[in-house]
């Protein structure tokens, strides 16, 4: 059913029932996601795509679009809530990224520099999250995790449909974890989509660390935004 919400002041058209960000960004306004994967249920673990519904702060990849909603995008509070979950975000975790095989490709990165961040505003808690290499082709760089468990719901095996990822313990001993036995079942393509599929550089390719060159990977080509905007950003 065709229905009107208002974005930012602006009258929108569109259907009942359709996710806020994608909606959104068909109208040309960009809404930062992370955990959010356009055609999969929505996860609204990370809340990087806050934004006003009617007032209220919610997270826009778990909103269903309904005639009539007023929502705010551009307006000075939930603008700086979304820039301080991101910087919350970099302070939980070990995000060195000149040194990262992930830099220029990772979500997180993009989105930092969407959000205008320079440096968190929170104190950076340097977590100790030992590597995890028992698998053969995929090794966990624990501590760059952000926990949107993209990885967790996303990456099943082929045979049995079982979860390949996990996430241990709670709170701030909560870990990453690789069943391995499955992960060494992964065909290559499916190592380079949860590769892909992990927004930061905790899942990473053994030996091919580096295939894409520096200057040449997916968000020095195409910001994040712009891939967005263009449907193309997954
Ligand atoms: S490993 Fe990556 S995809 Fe999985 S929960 Fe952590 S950040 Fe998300």
């Amino acid at each position: 059913m065709s229905i009107e919400i208002e974005i930012d002041g602006v009258t929108v058209t569109t259907e009942e029932g359709r996710t806020l960000v994608d909606v959104a960004a068909e109208a040309g306004v960009y809404i930062p996601t992370l955990c959010y994967l356009k055609g999969k249920p929505s996860l609204g673990t990370c809340r990087v795509c806050s934004v006003k519904l009617n007032g209220t702060v919610v997270a826009a990849c778990t909103i269903r679009v309904a005639n009539g909603m007023k929502i705010e995008v551009d307006e000075p509070e939930v603008v700086d809530m979304r820039k301080a979950n991101v910087e919350l975000l970099f302070a939980e975790g070990n995000h060195n990224c000149p040194s990262c095989e992930k830099s220029g490709r990772c979500k997180l990165q993009a989105v930092g520099y969407e959000v205008d961040m320079m440096v968190s505003r929170f104190q950076y808690r340097f977590p100790e999250r030992v590597q995890d290499h028992a698998s053969e082709t995929i090794w966990l760089e624990r501590d760059r995790c952000i926990f949107c468990q993209r990885c967790v719901e996303f990456v099943r095996d082929k045979a049995t449909g079982k979860k390949i990822f996990s996430i241990s313990n709670r709170g701030g001993d909560s870990r990453i974890e690789i069943d391995a036995d499955l992960a060494n079942a992964m065909p290559p393509e499916q190592v380079r989509e949860a590769v892909a599929i992990c927004p930061v550089g905790t899942i990473i390719e053994k030996r091919v660390g580096y295939d894409d060159p520096i200057g040449r990977r997916k968000y020095e080509i195409e910001t994040v935004r712009a891939r967005a905007l263009g449907g193309e950003e997954e």
